[in-house]
């Protein structure tokens, strides 16, 4: 049995963040992943002006930016009778623009600066499937390894669960998430780009979906948001009939993309009352699972992790921590992530499709608002820096020149 002072289930981007800044302040740390890489497809690959000046403060600014990435100063969202735009321009700091990478090769930056500290252990392909508990705290986890099928178990005196929206250790504690209605799911495929087809990325609501197209080079990955059950159990005809209308240039090549193409993700949002329990925390989707309306999951769940580091490194150094620090980083990230999920309830709510084929217009308030010239930056406020950014202080601070 393996012994650290941390233990993340997880290595996604609140499970990375959060693994790479304990290695940095030399706190022993171990991430288990259940997959063998990073490289899935819908994972977002948003990455906000929030976490570019983090990175920059961990020193990874220049190999991040030396990453094949679109920079998006301006969003526009277009609904049937009008647009709205987010405009990240005037953001404070080096960087008015949002990135847009394949979320694999961020987490792969992350997994390789990480592993240059000799306190970073990253286990791939290791699914966390049990606690281990003594005088009734959690003090470290079961594993399978899937490349032997042995299991394993490594003791710690905090587990940190950051292992998703359908978190397992979530379940091993027995916290139940309360849960937000959630109307869409969303549909995921790679259509072929062609000569002459737009450039950029671009957001497009009408009644019959919510279509979000990332341009990828060679290929598009779209996401068309959908009313819940819409279009699931047909052969993808529905889907690639909506698509073509609210881009008309795929619909050329739609006819090739087959229903095995095209994956059913499940959007929920969610949150738990309670973020920890003696010996365990659970940060990102884990506790608060958030649906992919203004692509600010992947962030929250950095900030999450940042936040945790932040007030747990010096309990680590220690090697306890009390309920009372894991009942702080709850404190500091609950409002912000309860106010972004009702942000994206309302929209949800207004923005994305109702499936009835009927114009989607603006909401009131947004129709009155764009006519604000300073409202675009608002937004791009909101969305760029989150509600409560974070940085790396106090306990982390000299680690932003590690
Ligand atoms: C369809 C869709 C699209 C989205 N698009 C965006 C977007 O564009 N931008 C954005 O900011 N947000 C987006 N989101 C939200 C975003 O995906 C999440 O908020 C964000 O990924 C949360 O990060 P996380 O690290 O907490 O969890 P995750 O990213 O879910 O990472 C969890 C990790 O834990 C691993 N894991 C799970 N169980 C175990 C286990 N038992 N043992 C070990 N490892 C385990 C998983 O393999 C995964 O690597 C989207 C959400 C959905 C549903």
């Amino acid at each position: 049995m393996g012994s650290t002072a941390c233990v993340v289930a997880g290595g996604g981007p609140a499970g990375m963040v959060l693994g790479l800044l304990l290695a940095r302040s030399g706190v022993d740390v171990t991430v288990l992943e259940k997959y063998p890489d990073f490289l899935r497809d819908f994972r977002g690959d948003t990455v906000h002006a929030s976490t570019l000046n983090l990175l920059d403060q961990l020193g990874l600014g220049d190999r991040f930016a030396a990453l094949e990435q679109q920079r998006v100063r301006r969003l526009t969202m277009e609904f049937d009778d009008g647009v709205i735009g987010e405009d990240f321009s005037r953001l404070p700091g080096r960087h008015q623009h949002l990135a847009l990478v394949p979320q694999w090769d961020f987490l792969n930056l992350l997994a390789e600066a990480a592993a240059e500290s000799p306190h970073f252990h990253l286990k791939q392909n290791a699914e966390v499937d049990g606690l281990l508990r003594r005088d009734g705290r959690v003090c470290g986890v079961r594993y399978t390894d899937k490349d032997t099928g042995q299991a394993g178990e490594v003791s710690a005196p905090l587990v940190v669960a950051a292992d998703g929206r359908h978190s397992t250790v979530r379940d091993l504690l027995g916290l139940r998430p309360r849960s937000f209605a959630a109307p869409h799911d969303c549909l995921y495929m790679r259509i072929p780009r062609l000569e002459g087809d737009p450039d950029g990325t671009f957001l497009r609501f009408s009644s019959s979906g919510g279509l979000i197209m990332i341009n990828r080079g060679d290929y598009w990955q779209a996401a068309l948001l959908i009313a819940k059950g819409t279009g699931r159990a047909d052969d993808g005809e529905w889907a690639r009939r909506t698509i073509a209308r609210l881009a008309p240039y795929t619909s050329d090549r739609m006819a090739a993309i087959g229903a095995r193409d095209i994956k059913v993700l499940e959007i929920r949002i969610d949150r738990l009352a309670r973020w920890w329990a003696p010996g365990a925390l659970l940060i990102g989707d884990a506790a608060h699972a958030m649906s992919p309306i203004a692509g600010v999951g992947i962030n929250l769940a950095i900030q999450d992790a940042v936040a945790a580091a932040r007030i747990l490194v010096p309990s680590l150094r220690r090697g306890r921590v009390a309920e009372r620090e894991l009942a702080r980083v709850q404190r500091r990230r609950h409002w912000p992530t309860l106010i972004t999920q009702a942000g994206q309830r309302v929209a949800q709510e207004r923005f994305v499709a109702t499936g009835e084929d009927v114009p989607l217009r603006l909401p009131q308030p947004l129709r009155t608002l764009r006519h604000w010239r300073g409202f675009p930056h608002v937004l791009g406020r909101v969305v760029g820096l989150g509600i409560r950014p974070e940085y790396l202080t106090g306990s982390l601070e000299p680690l932003s020149h590690g």
